[in-house]
């Protein structure tokens, strides 16, 4: 099927997108990024927005950076620019290593880091970084800016706090210290596909012993989390089977797995066992 008609603009700064956004948000309009969801779903008339502000030719938008404290991705920044390291240390490397897990290698080349975000798909890789590093969304509109931490940004299966006139400018990562650990695991039945549990996870060790421990759940719930429950498990415990079990235990408990024409929810649960498990083995390594 063709999209139903709609209007494109094309703003070259910020300010301009948001102008326009304040002007078409109340008449169903959209920002159009990478396009890599937006415009299958307009091609099976899921979605007629009718006026889409098109943010490809903002240059200010595809900037990566780093101060030291916070990596900074602006919102054209593609899937594609994490398959080489683009902060050093452990972020840099875990960045990559996630990217790969990410659809096929033409839909990475357009599909934004922000776009995932703004989208919020539940199983979204992107969506549990942000949800598991707490990640800062900078919201701008004609209004001002607008920062979001994760643990208020994602509302529901891709619901977000972001309102209709704003635009995700830059998700912002704290850059973790430079001996944290990290693991990261998903399931899906075939390469590429969204996939169906997801886990990472990370600490640092203090005296042999683990501290700062995150570990987040993608894929299994409506939106991605950091699961407490989980985390308690580990923080004060040196590495080992036995608690990376009793961790994964945990979080299998608490979620409340989706259920859908693939998956059962008792299946999800095993699937959140076993991805927090090999999540944690590989930040052992
Ligand atoms: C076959 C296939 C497989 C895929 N597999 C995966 C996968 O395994 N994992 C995964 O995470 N994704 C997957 N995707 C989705 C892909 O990663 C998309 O690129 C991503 O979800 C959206 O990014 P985008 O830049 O393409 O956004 P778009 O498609 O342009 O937009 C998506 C939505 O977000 C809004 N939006 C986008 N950017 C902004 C912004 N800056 N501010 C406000 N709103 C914004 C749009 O208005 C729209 O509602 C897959 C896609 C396809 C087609």
């Amino acid at each position: 099927m063709k999209p139903a008609p709609f209007i494109r603009h094309v703003p070259r700064t910020v300010a301009e997108a948001v102008t326009i956004l304040a002007e078409v948000a109340g008449k169903d309009g959209r920002v159009l990024a990478g396009g890599q969801s937006l415009v299958p779903i307009m091609a099976f008339r899921l979605a007629k927005p009718a006026h889409l502000v098109d943010i490809n030719e903002i240059e200010e938008l595809g900037r990566i950076a780093s101060d030291g404290k916070v990596l900074s991705i602006g919102a054209l920044v593609r899937h594609a620019a994490f398959h080489k390291s683009v902060v050093e240390g452990p972020l840099g490397a875990l960045l990559t290593h996630v990217a790969r897990h990410i659809a096929h290698y033409p839909i990475r080349t357009r599909g934004t880091f922000c776009g995932s975000i703004a989208h919020a798909d539940p199983a979204s890789e992107w969506c549990l970084v942000a949800a598991t590093l707490d990640a800062t969304m900078v919201a701008k509109s004609t209004r001002g800016e607008r920062l979001i931490a994760a643990k208020d940004y994602f509302e529901g299966i891709m619901t977000t706090a972001l309102a209709d006139d704003e635009l995700l400018a830059e998700v912002r990562l704290p850059l973790p210290a430079s001996d944290t650990k990290f693991g990261f695991h998903e399931f899906n039945r075939r390469a590429g596909d969204f996939a169906m549990a997801a886990a990472l996870v990370s600490y640092r060790l203090q005296s042999g012993k683990m501290i700062d421990a995150h570990i987040g759940v993608g894929g299994a719930e409506p939106f991605p989390r950091r699961i407490a429950q989980a985390e308690a498990a580990l923080n004060g415990q040196a590495p080992g089977d036995k608690v990376f079990r009793a961790s994964a235990e945990a979080a299998a408990k608490v979620i409340e797995p989706l259920e859908d024409h693939q998956t059962t929810g008792d299946y999800r649960r095993d699937l959140v066992r076993a991805m927090v498990r090999r999540a944690l083995e590989q930040a052992a390594r």
